[in-house]
Order: C-alpha cells, then sequence, then structure tokens
C-alpha cells in the first residue's frame, strides 16, 4: 500500500472551516413519552401558579386553565406580568404537568355576525394566545362561535376568518388552536365532526387541531356510549378531522340524553353516559397516547361539576381508574379540593340572600317573568362555582362548561 502523504492540502476546502457544534435537535417534552396524561380544569383563583398546585394535589398530570375570568370581557390583565411567567414556568417544570391547555373566553364569539361583537371576539382570542404563549401553553381551546340569524356556511367563514385574524402577529410559538366541538345548543357551530373538520381545513398553514368534549358529543347525537357507537364514532373522527389532530379529549359524562343539544356536564360515570362507556372510551387504543396507533402526550381533562368538597378529586381518581391506570396516577393530596366546606357554604349563602333579592323584585314585577331567569347566572349555578379569592386578580367563577 502507497503510504499517504499527511499533508496534502494545496487548496481551502470550505467544508475545513470551524462551524460551532450543530445546535441538538429540541428533545420532545417529558409528558409526550407515551404516558397518558390526566387532568382537570383548575382555577387560577389566588394566581396562576394555584392552579399548577391545585392540579397536583389533585393527583393529575396535566391540567386546564383560564388565564382570564371566563366570562367578563376584561376579566384581568391582558398580558402576563413577566414575573409571574417565569414563577410559572418554574412551578410546572417542577410538578412534570403537561400539557397545559387554556380554555379561552366564553364570550367570545368568532362567527359573530354583528362587526363591534365579532372585533371584540377577535381581539379577546388574540389576547388568549398572547397570554397562552407567555404561559408556555401547549394548547388554547375555542368553540367556534354561533351565528344567530345567517346561513352555517357564512357563519363558517366568519369563524374562520376570525380565528385567522387573531393569529396574526404573534411571537414564534408552539402553542395551537384547538377548536372544541359543541352539544349544538342553539345555532352553535361545530356540533357536526364534519364540519369542526371543514373549518380545520380551511384553517391549514395555521397550527390547529380539534378538542373533543365527549358530552357535548353525545348530546349533539354521537351514541359514544355503545361499543358499536364509539367505533362509529371514532371512524367518523378520524375520516373527517384525523385522530391525529386530536390532542386533548374533555372528558366529561352528560346530564343530558342522547342528541339533547344541551350542554350539561355530569360527574364521570354518573350521567347518561355511563361508566361502562368511559372505561371503553380510555383504554381504546386509538385513543392512547402510544404511537403509532394512539398519539404520545393525549391529554383528558375533566370539566365536571364541584357540588361537594371532593368532587373535584374523586373525577380525576375515575379518570385514571377507567384507564386502567389506577396504579400509575400520581398521589392525590388526601382530602383536597379546590372547593372547601367553608367556600361552599358561603356561595350556598349568596346564593340563599340573592334568592331572596330577587323574590322581593319578583313580587313588583308582572307574574309572567320566572324569578329564576332575572337571577344573575352564576348565582343560579348553586355550589358549583368556585368562591374568586380576595387576591385573585381575576374572578374566575366556576361554572362548568365549555
Ligand atoms: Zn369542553
Ligand atoms: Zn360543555
Amino acid at each position: 500500500m502507497p503510504e499517504q502523504p499527511l499533508t496534502r492540502v494545496i487548496e481551502f476546502d470550505p467544508e475545513d472551516e470551524y462551524r460551532p457544534e450543530p445546535e441538538p435537535e429540541a428533545a420532545p417534552p417529558t409528558w409526550m413519552d407515551g404516558s397518558l396524561r390526566i387532568g382537570i380544569h383548575t382555577s387560577i383563583a389566588g394566581g396562576y401558579t394555584n392552579a399548577l398546585d391545585s392540579a397536583h394535589k389533585l393527583g393529575c398530570n396535566a391540567l386546564q386553565i383560564f388565564s382570564a375570568s371566563p366570562r367578563m370581557w376584561a376579566g384581568g390583565p391582558s398580558r402576563i406580568p413577566e414575573v409571574d411567567a417565569v414563577a410559572f414556568h418554574a412551578r410546572r417544570q417542577k410538578l412534570g404537568l403537561g400539557p397545559l391547555v387554556i380554555h379561552a373566553n366564553y364570550l367570545i364569539n368568532l362567527a359573530a355576525q354583528q362587526p363591534m361583537l365579532r372585533t371584540r371576539s377577535i381581539q379577546a382570542f388574540h389576547d388568549e394566545l398572547v397570554r397562552g404563549i407567555a404561559l408556555g401553553a401547549e394548547f388554547v381551546v375555542v368553540h367556534p362561535g354561533a351565528c344567530g340569524e345567517c346561513k352555517p356556511d357564512q357563519a363558517v367563514r366568519l369563524a374562520i376568518d376570525s380565528v385567522k385574524q387573531a393569529s396574526k402577529n404573534l411571537p414564534a410559538t408552539s402553542l395551537r388552536i384547538l377548536l372544541e366541538n359543541t352539544a349544538g345548543m342553539g345555532t352553535a357551530l361545530g356540533a357536526r365532526l364534519e364540519e369542526l373538520g371543514e373549518m380545520l381545513s380551511a384553517l391549514q398553514g395555521l397550527e390547529v387541531g380539534a378538542c373533543l368534549d365527549t358530552a357535548h358529543l353525545f348530546a349533539a347525537g354521537y351514541d359514544i356510549r355503545s361499543e358499536t357507537g364509539l367505533a362509529s364514532t371514532l371512524e367518523l373522527i378520524d375520516r373527517a378531522i384525523g385522530l391525529e389532530r386530536v390532542p386533548v379529549f374533555h372528558v366529561n359524562d352528560s346530564k343530558i340524553p342522547l342528541g339533547g343539544r344541551v350542554d350539561r356536564h355530569e360527574h364521570i360515570g354518573k350521567g347518561k353516559i355511563g361508566a361502562e362507556a368511559f372505561r371503553r372510551f380510555l383504554t381504546h387504543p386509538r385513543l392512547s397516547a402510544i404511537a403509532p396507533e394512539g398519539l404520545p402526550g393525549r391529554a383528558f381533562l375533566a370539566e365536571t361539576p364541584i357540588d361537594d368538597p371532593g368532587d373535584d378529586r374523586r373525577n380525576v381518581a375515575a379518570l385514571w381508574e377507567f384507564a386502567g391506570l389506577k396504579d400509575q396516577a400520581p398521589e392525590a393530596e388526601k382530602g383536597f379540593s379546590m372547593l372547601t366546606a367553608a367556600a361552599k357554604k358561603k356561595v350556598a349563602q349568596q346564593v340563599k340572600s340573592q334568592r331572596k333579592t330577587s323574590q322581593a323584585a319578583s313580587r313588583k314585577m308582572p307574574a309572567s317573568v320566572a324569578p329564576a331567569d332575572r337571577l344573575p347566572r352564576s348565582s343560579r349555578s348553586g355550589g358549583r362555582f368556585l368562591q374568586p379569592s380576595k387576591k385573585s386578580p381575576a374572578k374566575p367563577k366556576k361554572r362548568r362548561r365549555g
């Protein structure tokens, strides 16, 4: 073998140029490790990090929050102060919670025909996205809206256009918008899976997907209660949307029978859908968090009522149990609930006094108007929402809907 000269480089080879180490490819977040993610909607009363602590104490490894009061246009700051965002990131990291899902304000109507309401909705949704990015959320869930008078296809166009406008001028982000299916109350868009799919297709190019709610599916007429019903619904989801585009499910039982088109959530396994159906749902291979059949990081989040202290903890436990993962569930703090007995009592007293006031008022009003219709929305929900803490910047009254 002829000897190779050690130095025979005459010309400069651009390949020899010093280059820094290539950027390592971002490792997927730990919550995408194939484990099932289970959580519940938690309250930001008293500060954003409280929601993380509550989720942790309730035995969750994922969570959903509001980033401001869900029933007010100006429900707190439109931007998150840097110091809060930093504390939130650190705490979330420490507790290993993910994904983080933000549910958008209920007043937002992306399909509103009335220009003022639509402009306001687009602005409010844009602010949701900005806050979502600041908090490092993976997903922002929004309802597609309701058209009122106009034709459904026109409403669909309005909703699509609103999402596009709200998504303009955002900082670089991995945040994804998820359109949620609805129960189909009134003229609400998104009760039909095909319609939701149509909207998603029109939004191609944006980071969008779907969040499907079991109670809404059922109320909209998809019989996920039976084995064959679940199979055909999953097939339809896959065809109309693509299961890989559904990283989040809202897991709620329904107070409303099949096809009732009203949105009323019930405790997991205690409603019209029932325990057996949830067991089947949460163990279905296509809904798992393991590729290729499932989707890594897939989350199942409850938005169930808290009628009594501990209902939140029990619903999370039910999800782990029905998923067959009771032994892998993070340990919940014994006795912890977002609704304390004292708060429940306070709410009950408020409802009572509001009722008295309204009854007194109703004596002076025509009998044709039912007193309940004149009560403020929140007071009709009994103990199902939480009292905001005095420290809270926002007032997250929790009526579990959405
Ligand atoms: Zn929902
Ligand atoms: Zn709902």
